[in-house]
């Protein structure tokens, strides 16, 4: 007789060292938005994912940022903080080719859990010399009594089934917790609206994809198409005219790019309209945050 195993898999490091694309690659769908730039997990998202013998939750956590003052950082540590708590199995993930004292601030943090923790040291596609890699699993032996360490490339696919099988070995024996077809927590409004704000980060510079959530209003579904309207909330005028552009056309292009994911994700033509309106300093209050769901 099989033994099967299911819980929980945390995923977590500082920003832009590849969990999200983890996520999305272990999954074969997009669940997490990703980007080139830090912060752009704002959410916990789970994926689930079903093995013969096993089912493992993975749950993708915003970087654990220290020291900042915006209600949207606190909401961020405080789910970082409660994932260290839930999960059977933890994934600390680091750059091959960039470890940080961010890094060691996520280490530091570990050390008051006492869960099994498994290194991840994702990017090695990056690393000229494959050897390198050699003094940086002995360096990090030394830190942290690892459950495992794995050099991986998440990008190139490299070791990824390593890691799935070592995670699958440290979780506990229990029955699948989540049904078998079901492949997120998250509802298909919340994923709309993420691929929304994924266009809209990719689209526009710096600053303004912080200060920007979205909201689907409205999903209507017709026989032939699908109609969805989301609202771009934005803190100021000015971050309203950056998202229009000049003559519509970037609002046009960021309408354009979620439409055709959009479609890919629920396999049906999509009317998207996309309202861009002014919530003075939300990322600031508290209540503003809990009056746009994020709870
Ligand atoms: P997160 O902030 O930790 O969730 O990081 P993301 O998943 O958003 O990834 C940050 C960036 O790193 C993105 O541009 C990814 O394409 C890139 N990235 C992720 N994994 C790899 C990898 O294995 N190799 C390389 N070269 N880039 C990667
Ligand atoms: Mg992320």
């Amino acid at each position: 007789m099989t033994i099967h195993k299911s819980g929980y898999a945390a995923i977590i490091g500082r920003p832009n060292v590849g969990k999200s694309t983890l996520l999305n690659s272990l999954l074969g769908e997009k669940i997490s938005i990703t980007s080139p730039k830090p912060q752009t997990t704002r959410w916990q998202i789970l994926g689930i994912k079903n093995f013969p013998d096993a089912q493992i939750i993975f749950i993708d956590t915003p970087g654990m940022h220290t020291g900042e003052k915006r209600a949207m950082n606190r909401y961020m540590n405080r789910i970082a903080n409660s994932v260290l708590l839930d999960a059977d199995v933890i994934i600390f993930m680091i750059d091959a080719t960039n470890f940080r004292h961010e890094d060691e601030m996520v280490l530091a943090k570990l050390q008051q859990v006492e869960k099994p923790v498994i290194l991840a040291i994702n990017k090695i596609d990056l690393l000229e010399n494959k050897a390198e890699i050699l003094p940086l699993i002995e360096k990090f032996k030394d830190k942290f009594a690892f459950a495992h360490i794995i050099p991986l490339s998440v990008l190139e696919e490299q070791n990824t089934e390593a890691l799935e099988k070592e995670i699958i070995a440290l979780l506990p024996e229990g029955p699948a917790l989540f049904p078998e077809d079901q492949v997120t927590d998250k509802s298909l409004r919340f994923q709309i609206a993420e691929i929304i704000r994924e266009k809209l980060i990719q689209c526009t510079e710096e600053e303004l994809p912080y200060a920007t959530t979205v909201e689907v209003e409205q999903f209507k579904e017709n026989e032939k198409i699908t109609e969805i309207s989301a609202i771009i909330w934005v803190e100021r005028q000015g971050q309203k005219v950056i998202i229009i552009g000049k003559k519509g056309e970037r609002l046009k292009k960021i309408g354009t790019l979620a439409r055709r994911d959009i479609e890919r994700l629920i396999d049906k033509k999509v009317f998207l309209r996309l309202w861009i309106k002014i919530k003075e300093n939300w990322t600031d209050s508290e209540q503003a945050l809990k009056s746009l769901g994020y709870e």
